[in-house]
């Protein structure tokens, strides 16, 4: 078991981990002493960090991306959107200069778009007041849009080596095992941080917290899993591993509150195609999906989802004879139909898409509109004055013109079949 060899104070001074790859760097007798467990999470985070993009050149920038993306998302699903954010997007300056728009259209398929929001906010922020490089101050990070305790720690310790705790439900859960420490509560919370804070052995605050965080990736697995203790550097120390009949004390840190299930809401949606083009609009600039772009629809209620699909049909005659009017020009193409005038069709598609606290139990409807000129000509984004709310595109480039959420994937594939003339399945 690695780390059975420790001093036997439990205390090391940070050069007397063994070896080359165990010296810290800069480190001076009269430093105050680092638990020997962390000199010991040292040493096996050397052994088996994982090669992920990020943490090969840990700027406040990339550390601050990676992190926003990294929230309630797995790495493997990060990393090639990582990279081709970083591609468009190398550093604040790229960031800021982008539209919000952009930016959710390269985020499109990571989910929780709120986080790309903040992110292009704060890279505004930090160009606009740092010129584009951001203070290792916890103050000017905790004023970023979308940066908390935990992200201003990670940001400080990784990318500024600041001795800084980042206290999230991963690490969380590991040195609350660790140490017996219920962070569920806030002071417990607050007691964990500062005992983190103060383990970090001079130097070495990038990897340690890093060390922390991939411990609880791959070893002190939270729940329903089993923490892999025979193979964990910490076991000689962990009150958890050592004291099996205290765990009810300690396992709050690492036992998650079962959450309620998604709630069910039922949803119509319509494809209006006229050529090879159809309709979208852009959501609401808060709540769910905010500013993102969907095909037209509504949440069904107790009235059933034909009448509520009526009801987006409505929706439609007001999209074509108000919304699209002063945007593209088309409007007097086809502003005089209404709901009743538009062939309803479907359900033709039927799935569900989960988001963190609902489901969407989707049915698709369609309808073809006679040939507009308007629609057929228009290059689908030109617009007046102020950012287009609804739209004509092609089918086929619907991803590559506006951030279309992943919920919709569906409705899309749907939609370029239809206008390339396929047989509507179920329609
Ligand atoms: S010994 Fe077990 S419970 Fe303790 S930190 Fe390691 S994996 Fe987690």
């Amino acid at each position: 078991m690695i780390g059975k060899s420790a001093h036997p104070t439990g205390v090391l001074r940070a050069n007397q981990v063994g070896g080359a790859e165990g010296a810290v760097p800069g480190s001076r007798p009269d430093e105050p002493a680092s638990p020997a467990w962390a000199l010991a999470l040292l040493s096996w985070f050397e052994g088996h960090r994982r090669d992920l993009p990020w943490r090969r050149d840990p700027t406040p920038y990339h550390v601050l991306v990676s992190e926003l993306m990294l929230q309630q998302t797995r790495v493997d699903t990060v990393v090639p959107y990582y990279e081709r954010f970083l591609r468009r997007f190398p550093d604040f300056a790229h960031l800021a200069a982008a539209s919000e728009e952009e930016v959710l259209r390269l985020w499109t398929g990571l989910g929780y778009y709120s986080r790309a929001r903040h992110l292009w906010q704060a890279a505004r922020q930090v160009v606009a007041r740092y010129g584009g490089n951001l203070p290792p101050d916890r103050g000017v990070l905790l004023s970023l849009p979308g940066v908390g305790p935990y992200t201003a720690g990670a940001i400080l310790s990784i990318a500024f080596n600041r001795p800084a705790a980042a206290v999230d439900g991963n690490t969380a859960r590991v040195a609350g095992r660790l140490l017996a420490l219920d962070a569920t509560t806030a002071r417990g919370h607050r007691e964990l941080a500062d005992r983190i804070e103060a383990a970090v052995p001079p130097g070495r605050a990038r990897d340690f917290t890093q060390a922390l965080m991939e411990l609880g990736a791959l070893v002190c697995l939270p729940p329903p899993q089993a923490p892999d203790c025979g193979r964990c550097p910490l076991a000689a120390w962990c009150l958890w591993c050592k004291s099996p009949q205290d765990r009810s004390s300690t396992g709050a840190a690492g036992a998650r509150q079962p959450k309620p299930g998604p709630r069910v809401v039922p949803r119509a949606v319509l494809v209006v195609a006229c050529g090879n083009r159809v309709l979208v609009r852009r959501r609401p600039s808060r709540g769910l999906l905010a500013g993102m772009w969907e095909f037209p629809g509504t949440d069904v209620r107790e009235d059933g989802p034909r009448a509520a699909a009526l009801r987006t049909a409505l929706d439609l005659g007001i999209a074509l004879g108000l919304g699209i009017a002063g945007g593209l020009g088309v409007g007097q193409n086809c502003g005089h139909l209404g709901s009743a005038e538009v062939d309803l069709q479907g359900p033709a598609v039927h799935y569900a898409h989960t988001f963190s606290h609902l489901r969407w139990e989707v049915d698709v409807y369609w309808a073809k509109l006679p040939p507009a000129p308007g629609i057929l000509e228009s290059t689908g984004m030109e617009g007046g004055a102020g950012p287009p709310t609804v739209l004509w595109l092609r089918a086929a480039d619907l991803a590559s013109q506006v951030p279309l959420p992943a919920a919709f994937r569906p409705v899309a594939a749907f939609a370029r079949s239809l206008v390339e003339g396929g047989a509507p399945p179920g329609g």
